[in-house]
């Protein structure tokens, strides 16, 4: 089996070449061809020497993922459907700012921690991403969107890990990845726009803060333990206290000097004043010095198996306003892709009936042919390396 070179980072690269008996430095070379220029053919890697290119074609590949579909919505949020093998897919969303473009990326296919409100807890666990899957969204996307928006910039500043999966349980294949979206020879984001987000794996928000601190958001959604057990089953085994103890720990080392508290706005559920005011008093108080952080509301993004409902505006409003009274810098986001149904908890929404998902991939698969000759043809593996 020939090695997948979107699997590396620039060290893992190294590794491999130095075993091909190369010097690390033509690592280097080639990490930028594939990330910084987008090559796929080692023959269009010209300022490496015939010898190695030979020798990459007998032992590496690179591996991209087959689109299964995309669609942009009227904002130009757009989103890709990529094919993981066995019935699974996974989504990436590109979400263009005036002063920024955003790629939201997945970490596994499906999410064994459940929440409620979360279409791809609903679907169940299939498994985790492998390093070169997760690279795959931005390095097709980055390209794509170069070729699309026909310019030779760079086009993704800012990636969130907020697609499907949970990062944290899928930490040994996201770390790697993470390194390929920092290095100066890939994807070169600065850590303050690398944006990991967590349901709260405590064990391992403090690896992260140790092996790769990258700007860290943590999914709240609510002020106390008996709520949060309910919503996030994951608080079940590490509570509120572990969790924000854990948000401060990790800000000894985080590139900025607040955490992202994520709270979807359920309506009658966790929206009402008096989870607000709890909410403050959390944050402020925990531990004695409370927490450093922003709260940004979601609108939830209903579906039908969920049973909840989007808070309405006037709700979200007030709650927002107790929270900046209280001097807590809260945002209220955006609902973008609405008409793809792109936005947050949506993705791959009804993807879990494994035969309807056979269906639609068959199906997908003859639309994005016939559709969307500008993306590169999709490899003929599907699965992992
Ligand atoms: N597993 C990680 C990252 C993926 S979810 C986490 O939970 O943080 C990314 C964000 O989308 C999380 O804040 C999550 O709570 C939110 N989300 C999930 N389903 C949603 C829905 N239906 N409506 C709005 N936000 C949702
Ligand atoms: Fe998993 Fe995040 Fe969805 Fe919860 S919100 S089920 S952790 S993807």
């Amino acid at each position: 089996m020939t090695a997948n070179l979107l699997d590396f980072d620039l060290e893992g690269l190294a590794a491999f070449c130095e075993g091909l008996g190369e010097k690390r430095f033509r690592a280097t070379q080639l990490f930028r061809w594939i990330h910084q220029r987008g090559a796929r053919d080692f023959d269009q890697m010209t300022d490496l020497a015939k010898s190695l290119r030979e020798k990459l074609k007998t032992s590496a590949r690179l591996q991209d993922l087959p689109v299964l579909s995309q669609h942009e919505s009227a904002d130009g949020t757009i989103k890709w459907l990529f094919d993981v093998g066995n019935g699974d897919a996974v989504e990436a969303v590109f979400i263009p700012e005036d002063d920024r473009g955003t790629l939201c990326v997945s970490s596994q296919a499906g999410c064994a921690v459940g929440c409620r409100f979360c279409s791809t807890g609903h679907q169940g666990f299939s498994r985790n991403l492998g390093t070169g899957e997760i690279v795959a969204q931005l390095w097709f996307a980055e390209h794509f969107l170069r070729r699309h928006l026909n310019t030779a910039e760079r086009v993704i500043s800012n990636v969130v890990m907020m697609g499907m999966g949970e990062p944290l349980q899928n930490y040994s294949a996201l770390v790697p990845a993470l390194k390929v979206m920092l290095d100066d020879h890939g994807y070169g984001l600065s850590r303050r726009r690398v944006t990991v987000s967590t349901s709260g794996v405590v064990p391992m928000m403090d690896r992260l803060g140790q092996d790769c601190p990258v700007a860290l958001a943590v999914s709240l959604h609510a002020p106390n333990d008996a709520l949060r057990d309910n919503l996030v089953p994951l608080n079940r085994k590490y509570p509120l206290a572990e969790l924000l103890d854990a948000c401060n720990r990790y800000l000894q080392h985080a590139p900025r000097d607040f955490i992202t508290f994520e709270y979807c706005m359920l309506d009658g559920v966790n929206d009402l004043p008096e989870h607000a005011r709890q909410l403050v008093d959390l944050v402020r108080t925990h531990a004695g010095t409370g927490v450093s952080c922003k709260l940004n509301l979601i609108p939830f993004n209903p579906f039908p198996q969920s049973g909840l409902t989007r808070s309405p505006n006037s709700q979200v409003t007030a709650f927002a306003k107790i929270l900046s009274d209280a001097g807590i810098v809260t945002t209220v986001r955006k609902t973008r892709g609405d008409d793809i149904d792109a936005a947050c908890g949506q993705l791959a929404g009804d993807v879990k009936d494994r035969t309807r998902v056979d269906q639609r991939i068959a199906r997908q698969r003859t639309v994005i042919l016939k559709q969307v000759p500008a993306a590169p043809a999709a490899a003929k593996e599907t699965g992992p390396s």
